[in-house]
């Protein structure tokens, strides 16, 4: 197969990590710089059968790191994430030339609060957008920033970059990040908040005063999460305008039957 090299380069594995059976993350070097911004994605893409098979997947890094990074959920019954999954340290695979998408911070609106809302895996642009603020991108405006950053799964072995946002929430006004587990029982350990992502968005909403008037908000993640939340802060009186969301997949039509993950079961 004749890969088009104007259109995609190679991508070296420099690093894997494993949370759990199906959730991995992966950071690469590529032959020559990818320009995005922070929430953007960049479609990847593994030669099979004598075709490329690619998908979209959110940057989890800052365009001010060397190496990019992505964080990807097992979907067994799907084309590319079983490709994926094989792959490990010191393989290639490709990705095209131009990162794309809007699901940016929206600077534009003049709010200074930002609520954001991922299942698992939706955590990944909200990750690339933490970190480049932290690192000065957002240069003045910074200083009224208030990021609320609520991520749920069904357990907390699943929050891959729990660590990293606590930490960075310790030291960010800036920043709160509530991670939220919906099956407690699983997961005798867990000390923080429990529930559904919806609860949790009225929660914050009303004890965070995220107002229409002041407040953008971002869905990321499960359709069903997206369409929920969407009813939620339509409800709140918030606009088109000021909701943005990043979709990752439709769900199958039919009697096709596909497995959610647990991850993703929310
Ligand atoms: C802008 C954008 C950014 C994305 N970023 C990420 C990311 O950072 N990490 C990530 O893991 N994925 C991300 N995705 C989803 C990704 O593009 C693929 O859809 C996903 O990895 C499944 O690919 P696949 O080829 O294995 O499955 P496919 O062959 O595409 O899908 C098989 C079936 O599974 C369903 N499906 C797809 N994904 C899921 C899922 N997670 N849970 C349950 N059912 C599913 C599909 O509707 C389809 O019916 C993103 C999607 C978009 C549009």
């Amino acid at each position: 197969m004749a890969i088009s090299i104007d259109k995609f380069q190679r991508l070296e594995i420099i690093e894997r990590k494993d949370y759990c059976d199906d959730l991995w993350s992966i950071r690469v070097r590529a032959e020559s710089k990818l320009a995005f911004k922070p929430g953007q994605y960049a479609t990847l893409g593994v030669e099979s059968g004598g075709r490329m098979v690619q998908r979209a997947y959110s940057i989890v890094s800052s365009p001010l790191e060397d190496d990019i990074e992505f964080f990807f959920e097992l979907v067994p019954e799907g084309e590319l994430t079983p490709l994926l999954f094989k792959l490990g340290t010191g393989d290639s695979l490709w990705m095209r030339r131009q990162a794309r998408g809007l699901f940016l911070l929206d600077s534009a609106s003049g709010h200074a609060k930002h609520l954001l809302l991922a299942t698992v895996t939706g955590v990944a642009p909200y990750v690339s957008m933490a970190r480049s603020i932290a690192r000065g991108m957002a240069g003045a405006e910074a200083a009224n920033l208030q990021i609320v950053v609520i991520q749920a799964a069904s357990r907390s072995w699943e929050f891959a970059y729990r660590d990293e946002l606590e930490e960075l929430s310790r030291s960010s006004p800036w920043l709160q990040y509530v991670p939220t587990v919906s099956r407690p029982w699983e997961d005798a350990d867990w000390k923080g908040e429990v529930g559904r992502i919806e609860d949790l968005a009225r929660k914050y909403i009303d004890s965070l005063a995220l107002e229409p008037a002041n407040t953008t908000a971002y869905l990321c993640g499960h359709p069903q999460m997206i369409e929920n939340c969407k009813g939620i802060l339509q409800r709140r009186g918030f606009s088109k305008e000021h909701v943005r969301e990043e979709i990752y997949w439709i769900p199958a039509k039919g009697p096709k039957t596909v497995t959610t993950s647990p991850a993703q079961s929310l």
